[in-house]
């Protein structure tokens, strides 16, 4: 007999609402947890995903044919990173904090104490689907809190090697992994969480925050958007060519702060197309997308997707001047170079999450940044070129997530700054202090420690000599 709508509605409801009710005991005994117990999970973590690394590979090999070496650099080392860097530092990140006290306040000490939220969910995508389910658990778990992961449903095989890492270091009342599409994620989103770190599109950012408000839940959004980058007239040619090219074709595109379009000084553009159809060839050896050392596009719709953005730039007058190569049902796309680019075309409309790079030529800086400030902000803003004041006032002109200067992407690597989105590309931060942070409450505690405190010249009745006390506080304090 098949098993009808409801009842598999009525099923993950009962499997979710389970482990909800089970990790609010964990969460309040987490409270108590150490730093040590804490360090000791993750170091229990580090040794499973090193033991799995092989099967993590091929995950995410069978999953959209990501090369073995981009998954060793940009999923299993980043989450160790995330990990050996949380451990050295937990300690410091959640001493507490002693603070002055104002005159007006003599009497009392106060502190803030960094204490988990509770129960937390992560919600994560399918392009860096190791690297983003178990980054943020990395950060919630230092933090103290329990957590249920929901990995997207579109890389089956890395989840089944998620869930058996988490099975082997936690119970599932303390981390649980929900797999699942829409009904699941929306039944999870109507629980009332105390905290949600969301990864993945701004559409669905958006039906996150308005399912979190329900609950008055917080939310960390990481969210996407298109990424600028300039190459101005002083770049350096070759250099940046070859790091444009690392950063926009690894994972095939799909990266959230990849370069999405290039704004080239027309002093340089064409010596610059030179250097990055040159690089295309020394990187991926030939043009033939069956070749090329790089992953598919995840599944047929997003290529199909892609084809069009690429189909609609071409029909509306821009020239392919590398790749354009779509292959394997448009899932293996090689990566393609568009000149000719104008804002009327989809390209420069929407986030391009593949490996189609358009080339807009400026005059001048201040057209560049108009071309960006047109535009929602983005994830990520990247600057080539060598005079301070030039990328001073980029910095100053442009607002963005985060942002290099002579280099992309690789700032997402870097655990000792945070990363988040500002406006449409998210809000909150993650990765080393900046994740614990995210999953921890800062609560401040005064204490009071006279029955005699100054502030107590606050408390009525009001004779002349509070009100000059009044009066005093008011102009001085
Ligand atoms: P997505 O928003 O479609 O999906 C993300 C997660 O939300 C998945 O787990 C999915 O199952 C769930 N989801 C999808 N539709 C939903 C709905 N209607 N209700 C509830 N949950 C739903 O994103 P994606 O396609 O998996 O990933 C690509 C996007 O993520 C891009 O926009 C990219 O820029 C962004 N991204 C951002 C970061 C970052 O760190 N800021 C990192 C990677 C990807």
């Amino acid at each position: 007999m098949s098993t009808t709508a409801e009842e598999t509605k009525a099923g993950f409801e009962k499997e979710i609402s389970t482990i909800f009710e089970d990790q609010l005991a964990v969460s309040r005994q987490l409270r108590k947890s150490t730093v040590k117990d804490r360090i000791r999970k993750l170091k229990k973590l580090e040794k499973q995903i090193l033991h799995f690394q092989e099967e993590i590979k091929q995950a995410l090999y069978r999953d959209f044919q990501k090369p073995a070496e981009e998954t060793e650099i940009s999923e299993t080392w980043v989450v160790l990173a995330e990990i050996r860097h949380t451990c050295k530092n937990l300690k410091k990140w959640l001493r507490p904090q002693k603070v002055d006290t104002p005159l007006p306040l003599l009497g009392s000490t106060s502190e803030v104490i960094f204490e988990p939220k509770g129960r937390t969910l992560i919600i994560s995508p399918w392009n860096y689907p190791f690297n983003l389910a178990l980054g943020p658990l990395v950060s919630a778990v230092a933090a103290g809190n329990t957590c249920i992961i929901k990995p997207s449903e579109f890389t089956p095989s890395t989840n089944v090697v998620i869930k058996e890492i988490i099975s082997r270091v936690f119970d599932k009342a303390e981390v649980a992994v929900i797999e699942g599409e829409v009904p699941e994620t929306q039944y999870l989103l109507s629980l009332p969480f105390d905290h949600i770190f969301f990864t993945g599109s701004p559409a669905v950012g958006k039906i996150v925050m308005e399912a979190a408000a329900k609950n008055l839940t917080g939310v960390t959004l990481e969210l996407g958007g298109k990424s600028p980058t300039i190459i101005h007239k002083d770049a350096k040619i070759k250099d940046s060519a070859e790091k444009i090219v690392f950063g926009k074709f690894l994972n095939a595109g799909q990266t959230c702060v990849a370069p999405d379009y290039l704004l080239v000084h027309k002093d340089i553009k064409n010596e610059l197309i030179e250097a990055l159809k040159r690089t295309i060839k020394e990187k991926f050896h030939s043009d033939d997308p069956e070749t090329t050392p790089y992953c598919n596009i995840i599944n047929q719709k997003n290529g199909e997707r892609i084809k069009d953005i690429f189909q609609d730039a071409v029909d509306k007058g821009a020239k392919v001047i590398s790749g354009g190569n779509f292959s394997n049902n448009d899932i293996t796309i090689s990566p393609t170079l568009l000149d000719s680019v104008s804002e009327d075309m989809r390209i420069m409309g929407e986030e391009i999450f593949g490996p189609l790079l358009p080339i807009i030529e400026y005059d001048d800086l201040k057209n560049a940044a108009e071309i960006i400030n047109s535009k929602p902000k983005p994830l990520a803003l990247y600057y080539f070129g060598n005079t301070s004041k030039d990328q001073k006032f980029i910095i100053q002109s442009c607002q963005s997530g985060t942002t290099a200067i002579n280099d992309c992407v690789i700032q997402f690597t870097n655990t000792e700054i945070p990363f988040g989105g500002i406006g449409n590309s998210g809000f909150g931060n993650g990765h080393g202090y900046w994740g614990v942070r995210a999953f921890s409450h800062e609560r401040p505690i005064l204490k009071q420690n006279t029955i005699f405190p100054s502030s107590s010249l606050l408390h009525p009745p009001y004779n002349s000599f509070k009100r000059f006390v009044s009066k005093m506080l008011v102009k001085y304090f």
